[in-house]
């Protein structure tokens, strides 16, 4: 089937009810992907119609987020609070044609009713008590002081389908869909009280004529119910996208247990947008024959289509991230690699003024890098000077080890060195101390150090060098 005809339009609806979310990020990219594809437009519209949940630092944070990863919307977003009387227009529309009703049940009386229909076994579902009251029944009710929601009229009989671009074929049946649904909340009966998701929802994305909606599987209810009030409403409903879920390692949804959900929390442990992008895009979507998994999101834009996007759950996979996110660090050049890591260095009260030797670092460094937070701790041994650890230790008991050390700390020039001389040095203490040069090679390690492990050591000597550290670092071991 074709994905589009008009000109695509289409939204990322976030609730700011919390910071950026995985899954909302992944829909985004979905959204953001599809639009740029077809030359169409990416929207936002902020429902933050709850209005106790509802925060402006989680719309900061979700835009900042959006921003972060690459994501750019096109026109001011939406805000849905700011749209109620368009809302409540259209309650009225419905109420007006029948479609609609005031139900005055209580709370007790429903709570009532749910109660008996759990102890028979079935299905919650509002019986639709209300819907044809005589006009004294209502008027009893109103004398009584009974507030009342509003609800929408479902036609038990009804057959939803549509043709989803991800799922295929979709039915569902009217009669699953839980009895008349409450479109506006519960108010004094004379008033239409604040209206409810799926209405709210519709009447948006139809003003914002979106032409695809795309969305988390776990809409595909509120897909069937939306798709009643479009015709109710008499509004041309969008094409619907349904994207499968992110589940954890052990197939279940990805929840807050998991540990990482929100952007923040990829960005706090050192993960790039790009690859964190890169991710969420195959996070269910899988690229055409002959393209690296590694692309940025102009790379996938150019060839996405939702043909390419799985039904099944996609299953969160670490190893993948990391593999993604070293690739985008290796390729980082040492002026971007500072950009990313001078504010880390600084939080832990890491400086220098020398912009040339913090550049030689993260050449260093960087081909190393799987996470920036480990560009803090691989770091660490050149800003603060490390304790001796055991290896290191016993290396420098070592036969010749400490008589070779000395050789080389006698020669040792002060300021900055080249790796000509470094080398030149390294070859006259052998030859004075009479060891291999392993050994001094390994000892200076450890002396530098304080470990056997570690980057390039010409390399980090030079870089220790200028500041008189490497020799106070040799002192200190002999
Ligand atoms: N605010 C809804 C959510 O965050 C939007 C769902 C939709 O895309 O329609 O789940």
């Amino acid at each position: 089937m074709a994905e589009t005809g008009a000109a695509v339009r289409v939204r990322l609806a976030p609730s700011p009810t919390g910071t950026l979310h995985i899954g909302t990020a992944r829909t985004a990219v979905f959204n953001w992907l599809f639009a740029r594809h077809h030359g169409g437009k990416f929207l936002l519209r902020i429902e933050d119609t709850d209005k106790e949940r509802s925060k402006p630092e989680y719309t900061a944070n979700i835009l900042e987020g959006l921003q972060w990863l690459g994501i750019n919307w096109d026109s001011e977003p939406v805000i849905q609070s700011e749209r109620i009387a368009e809302h409540r227009a259209a309650i009225q529309q419905l109420l007006d044609s029948g479609k609609a009703y005031r139900c005055y049940a209580s709370e007790a009386e429903l709570t009532e009713m749910r109660e008996r229909q759990a102890a028979e076994n079935r299905a919650p579902r509002y019986d639709n008590r209300h819907r044809d009251l005589s006009a004294e029944q209502e008027q009893a009710y109103i004398a009584e002081g009974r507030e009342a929601t509003i609800r929408f009229r479902m036609d038990d009989e009804a057959v939803i389908t549509w043709t989803d671009l991800v799922r295929g074929e979709m039915r569902w049946s009217g009669a699953d869909l839980g009895g008349d649904m409450v479109i506006a909340r519960r108010a004094p009966a004379d008033q239409i009280g604040d209206p409810l998701y799926n209405l709210v929802v519709v009447v948006d994305d139809a003003a914002m004529a979106i032409t695809h909606v795309i969305r988390g599987e776990d809409h595909i209810a509120n897909t069937a119910k939306q798709l009643l009030l479009y015709e109710a409403l008499g509004a041309p409903a969008p094409v619907f996208a349904h994207t499968p879920l992110i589940l954890n390692k052990e197939g279940k949804k990805l929840s807050k247990r998991d540990g990482v959900t929100s952007v923040n929390d990829f960005r706090a442990q050192g993960y790039t947008a790009e690859a964190l992008a890169n991710y969420m895009t195959l996070l269910g979507w899988s690229p055409p024959e002959g393209m690296d998994e590694r692309f940025s999101l102009s790379d996938a834009a150019a060839v996405f289509g939702f043909d390419r996007v799985n039904k099944a759950g996609a299953r969160f996979d670490w190893d993948k991230l990391n593999w993604l996110n070293s690739q985008v660090l290796h390729e980082r050049s040492p002026e971007q690699l500072l950009a990313d890591l001078q504010p880390l260095w600084n939080a832990q009260g890491w400086s220098s003024a020398d912009q040339a030797w913090l550049l030689e670092l993260c050449a260093l460094l960087g081909p190393s890098l799987v996470t920036l937070a480990d560009g803090i701790e691989q770091a660490r041994a050149f800003f603060e000077r490390p304790e001796l650890s055991e290896a290191a230790l016993q290396q420098l008991g070592q036969d010749g080890a400490r008589p070779a050390l000395q050789a080389l700390l006698h020669q040792l020039p002060e300021g900055p060195i080249s790796a000509d001389t470094a080398q030149e040095l390294l070859g006259k203490a052998v030859a004075e101390a009479g060891v291999k040069k392993g050994v001094l090679m390994k000892t200076l390690r450890a002396a530098l150090l304080g470990s056997l492990q570690g980057p390039d050591l010409l390399t980090t000597w030079l870089l220790l060098q200028p500041s008189g550290e490497a020799r106070a670092r040799i002192e200190r071991s002999l």
